[in-house]
């Protein structure tokens, strides 16, 4: 970055060479080092103008968990607003980087952070409170928001009136608990006494426009609460995108495949892939515990399909939010049309009158309802239930076109400029048609040489632990291993001296055991110092992970006793709370604790980081 590449607006001062030393300085920083050197520098300006002893922070913290979480004074927390994200999928966290940025840009402080690196009692000295969160399931917290609201909704909490504070709730309306974390939080801000900004804006997840308008509110309040004593930033704007700008979902990179073995047996139920990618050089930087975010478009037949079932004009003009594009190219680049959602369902039960549809709609149906998103494509419903359709109410029907998230396998220590991923092919028959998951298949059948859009997904929550003398247990079934494999790539290539424990579940040991080779050649070499399978269809009775668990619960207690750090990946909606109540009567069993005393265990290594889990 030269002095020229820079737009300063306002007064500057620095002269020529204060500014090129100021590059040079900062010229092999990345974007979230800037930021923080930006509201480090802010709150150092603030400290000598004011002579007093606070700085204030407007850290954008994902991976300094320590720094963001030391506890500020009233004096600095009234100077700033605190912006806390919880979300399993980056959303949220992408929103509240938004805020701080725009904070930032209004010369304002503030401070982002995940909500997990926020002591909770903090909050009786906060001023200003930005909230953002997600809801999974069937109204569950993400894992990242448990302590906090344990802390919020329990009977220590505090009055907090000095407190002004507004929520972003988002959630997928599919679900009937529908945006339950964001609702639960700010009606327990308010019960407890703080004073609520702007009503809670719920965002389903076509989040944008509500996002969008949300943010715009959020800035107009704190500068309305700060503005009189917040400092002041000198604001710096890139001319140009700097060539070193990290892949996003926004600006994903090209990224080609190299690599695309199937790594389960032909006769298996399913054809999972391992794939190799080769990377940009550092503009693609992850590390294990990330995932890789794909964008594809839609398969052409299926778009077909929609257009003639509806008797629209792919070259049709449609204008939404502000960007337009023709019909075609919005369904087959930019809106789901192989999972359905709620809006269009409600658009065809408005439009075609049909009791049968209006049933699925109703709070009692959500099972059946649930089931039939589960199973049912766009075409398959306007086909069902024919209406007249404008092509600018399909495309409002239907919801934005998300990227599809893969846990990468692999570590760049070990393997430089190349990620891998564990891919299981989404194909299925429904009434004698073949279906297919748009993104899984096309990576599936792309040839060498296919060149892919892709980002990096950061997912600081799951990673090694930075004590290289930790213990790791690993509980992944079915691709949910593909994090582990990453795991212990970058453990051997950082030679760190803690034992490795994989539990692993699959179908049949000789058709799906993931990666077998290799676990099997770091058993021998000691680098895995356990390895427990699970396969739940070679025999009459199931059997899954969990039923390992609780086999070797007494080991499994011990190496938690030493110190061990526990990882779980995979689906969330059996398994995952499977594994939990496992966890839970190995604890009470082999630590003879009370069930209740059992959960406070697991949330205290969840708190402190080691339980963490990667689950959707
Ligand atoms: P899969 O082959 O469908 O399942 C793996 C094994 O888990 C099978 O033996 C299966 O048994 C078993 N299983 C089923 N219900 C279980 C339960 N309640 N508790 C424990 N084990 C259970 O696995 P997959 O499709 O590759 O991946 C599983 C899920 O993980 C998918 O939903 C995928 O989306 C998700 N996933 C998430 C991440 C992430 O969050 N980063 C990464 C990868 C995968 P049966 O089928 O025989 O009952």
């Amino acid at each position: 970055m030269s002095a020229n590449r820079l737009a300063l607006t306002g007064l500057v001062p620095l002269d020529a060479d204060g500014a090129a030393h100021l590059d040079s300085l900062i010229a092999d920083l990345d974007p979230a080092a800037l930021l923080w050197v930006s509201g480090y520098t802010a709150g150092l300006a603030a400290e000598r103008a004011r002579g007093t002893a606070w700085a204030a922070r407007a850290a954008v913290a994902h991976d300094a968990p320590a720094a963001a979480a030391a506890p500020a004074s009233r004096a600095e927390s009234s100077a700033r607003a605190t912006i806390l994200y919880a979300s399993q999928t980056g959303n949220g966290r992408r929103i509240a980087e938004r805020l701080g940025r725009s904070l930032e840009v209004a010369g304002l402080a503030g401070q982002v952070l995940n909500v997990a690196d926020y002591p909770p009692r903090q909050l009786s000295q906060e001023r200003l409170l930005y909230l953002v969160t997600s809801t999974h399931g069937d109204g569950d917290p993400p894992d990242d928001a448990r302590a906090f609201i344990e802390h919020l909704t329990g009977r220590r909490a505090t009055r907090l009136e000095q407190l002004s504070y507004a929520v972003l709730a988002l959630g997928d309306s599919s679900y009937p608990q529908f945006c339950a974390t964001g609702r639960l939080l700010d009606l327990r801000l308010d019960e407890l006494g703080a004073r609520r900004l702007a009503p809670r804006v719920e965002c389903d997840v076509d989040l944008e426009p509500k996002a969008a308008s949300w943010l715009e509110q959020a800035v107009a309040s704190a500068r309305a609460e700060l503005g009189g004593d917040a400092p002041r930033l000198a604001i710096v704007t890139p001319l140009r995108p700097s060539a070193q700008a990290l892949a996003s979902r926004d600006a994903p990179l090209e990224v080609e495949l190299i690599g695309n073995q199937r790594i389960t047996a032909r006769d298996a139920t399913r054809d999972v892939r391992h794939l190799e990618l080769a990377l940009p050089g550092q503009r693609f930087e992850y590390q294990p515990g990330d995932a890789v975010g794909v964008l594809v478009d839609n398969p052409a037949a299926t778009v077909h399909r929609i257009l003639e079932l509806t008797r629209l004009d792919p070259s049709h003009a449609v204008t939404v939010e502000g960007t337009t594009r023709s019909l075609g190219h919005w369904l087959t680049g930019h809106r789901e049309v192989t999972r359905l959602a709620r809006p269009l369902l409600e658009r065809l039960a408005e439009r075609t009158g049909n009791d049968e549809l209006r049933g699925w709609l109703l709070p009692a149906q959500a099972g059946e309802f649930r089931r039939r998103l589960k199973e049912l494509q766009v075409a398959d419903l306007l086909k069902r239930f024919p209406a007249d359709w404008e092509a600018e109410a399909l495309v409002g029907a239907l919801h934005p076109l998300a990227p599809r998230l893969y846990s990468v396998a692999s570590s760049r220590r070990e393997l430089g400029d190349e990620a891998h991923l564990a891919v299981a092919v989404v194909e299925y028959a429904y009434q004698g048609e073949r279906r297919v998951g748009p993104a899984s298949w096309q990576l599936a059948t792309a040839a060498r040489g296919t060149r892919i859009k892709a980002y990096v997904e950061p997912n600081p929550r799951f990673r090694v632990p930075a004590d290289g003398h930790r213990d790791l247990i690993m509980i992944g079934p079915g691709t949910g291993v593909a994090p582990f494999r990453g795991f212990l790539q970058q453990r051997i290539a950082d030679g760190a001296r803690g034992r490795h424990w994989l539990v692993y579940g699959g179908r049949h040991r000789e058709r799906d055991f993931l990666y077998q080779l290799e676990w099997r050649d770091l058993l021998k070499r000691s680098k895995l110092a356990r390895l427990d399978v699970a396969f739940s269809r070679d025999q009459q009775d199931k059997v899954y992970v969990q039923d390992r668990l609780r086999e070797h619960g007494r080991e499994l207690y011990a190496w938690l006793e030493n110190g061990a750090h526990l990882y779980v990946c995979g689906d969330a909606e059996r398994m995952a709370p499977d594994v939990h109540a496992a966890l839970r009567d190995v604890i009470v069993t082999h630590g003879g604790r009370s069930p209740e005393a059992a959960n406070e265990y697991l949330a205290e290594l969840a708190r402190t980081r080691r339980y963490a889990r990667d689950v959707y």
